[in-house]
């Protein structure tokens, strides 16, 4: 179900878990398209800046990180509708991948925060079929690398909008995975 925010429509999900298993179902089948977290401060700045809103609207799904915008949709609503933080939905999406064996590619950080992200995420049991620090210089090489992995899943912590860039030029080479900008998750998640 979907709410007008801002003039931008954010799905509204019960609890993490529905949002983890539309990405993931059981099966291992997974949503192809990107999914970016929705909060008053990327609402307020998508009206001022049209590229942001273009971004913003391309996503293939909004979900709400940020009681300002949670609080709109459950009074359009009427239901209940929880905040979904992005880092934590990160973490819930990794354990998922890990059971369902799915294919992981990890974009972004700095070279020592990718390295520990790769190996506690491995010692968790994610296949990660590849990785990339944050501060490469050839984006072509970069994104033939990804769609050639296998990857279904590729995440991507470079900050926005550069994240939400890539993202964009990385879906038309490789489609059918599921993607999503994770911004500082990989610090948070290592230190
Ligand atoms: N980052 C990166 N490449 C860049 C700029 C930033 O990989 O060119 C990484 C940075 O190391 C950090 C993450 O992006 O891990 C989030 O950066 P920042 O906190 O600036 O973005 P925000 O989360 O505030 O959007």
């Amino acid at each position: 179900e979907v709410v007008q925010v801002g003039g931008i429509g954010v799905m509204a999900f019960s609890n993490m878990a529905e949002l983890v298993n539309y990405v993931i179902q059981d099966d291992g089948t997974v949503f192809s398209g990107s999914a970016i977290a929705m909060n008053p401060e990327k609402v307020i700045a998508a009206s001022k800046n049209p590229e942001l809103m273009t971004i913003l609207n391309q996503a293939d799904v909004r979900y709400a990180d940020g009681m300002g915008v949670v609080k709109v949709m459950r009074r359009k609503l009427g239901r209940k509708v929880e905040r979904i933080p992005g880092c934590e939905l990160w973490q819930a999406l990794m354990a998922k991948a890990a059971i369902t064996k799915t294919p992981v590619f990890l974009v972004g950080a700095k070279p020592h925060v990718m390295a520990q992200t790769v190996e506690k995420l491995t010692a968790m049991g994610v296949n990660i079929v590849g990785s990339q620090d944050g501060y490469f210089k050839d984006e072509n090489e970069l994104m033939s690398r990804i769609a050639h992995s296998g990857a279904r899943i590729v995440t991507v912590a470079m900050g926005s909008p550069k994240q939400e860039l890539f993202i964009g030029k990385c879906q038309k080479l490789l489609p059918e995975a599921y993607y999503m900008g994770v911004g500082g998750t990989y610090d948070v998640f290592t230190g």
